[in-house]
């Protein structure tokens, strides 16, 4: 499996729908690493152009990979192991394909359904069990910005909820889109798969 998991922290959107660059949450980098290795995962791309927060992300995996937390607590290091910080989106598309050989399939995520360029959960699952390239794409503060879900070759179909809430919070959203991706199967994976 070839897949790989990148947090967007710009373009995102603010509260008034502007684009924004958004501040690096550590918890993120802690859970979405373990979701990550969790689930097969070959790299977390941390996606920012801010150079401060390049810094941060290196001072956290640092402790927790050559620090202190490298022997307190060892699995959080092979967690951390995966992640990665990019400048941009094309810059972690390149990095995939100096890795792979090949550009990845860039598939982003998002609570809302787009019209023209969703990919079903069960094609998603197929192509990824296909050992395709693919880069799932995550957003934050509130959410991608249309520049990336239009550029991307296709956005994922969102998870929905019990009620028509369904604004998870990025850990969620990918532990949740991850087990159904590429987790052994499930009822509710066997069932969208038909
Ligand atoms: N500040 C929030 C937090 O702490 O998690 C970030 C919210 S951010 C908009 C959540 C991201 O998770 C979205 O950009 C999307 O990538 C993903 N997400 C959230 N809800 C989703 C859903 N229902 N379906 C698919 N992806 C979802």
């Amino acid at each position: 499996m070839r897949l790989y998991i990148g947090l967007v922290h710009f373009p995102v959107y603010n509260k008034n729908e502007q684009r924004i660059a958004s501040a690096v949450t550590p918890v993120d980098l802690h859970d979405l690493a373990r979701i990550a290795r969790t689930y097969g995962v070959r790299k977390l791309l941390v996606i920012t152009p801010l150079k401060d927060q390049h810094g941060l992300v290196d001072r956290i995996c640092d402790h927790w990979k050559f620090g202190f937390g490298a022997s307190y607590n060892p699995q959080r290091k092979e967690a951390i192991e995966l992640v990665s910080v990019a400048s941009s989106l094309e810059d972690g598309v390149e990095r995939i394909h100096a890795t792979e050989g090949v550009t990845p399939f860039v598939l982003a995520t998002d609570a809302r359904k787009q019209n023209d360029n969703t990919l079903s959960f069960p094609d998603a699952r197929a192509m990824i069990r296909q050992d395709r390239v693919v880069l799932l794409l995550f957003g934050t503060a509130w959410g991608l910005d249309q520049e990336v879900l239009q550029g991307s070759n296709a956005v994922l179909e969102p998870v929905m909820g019990a009620d028509g809430y369904n604004h998870l919070p990025v850990r969620a959203a990918a532990a949740i889109i991850l087990d159904r991706l590429v987790g052994t199967k499930t009822d509710i994976v066997r069932e969208l798969s038909g």
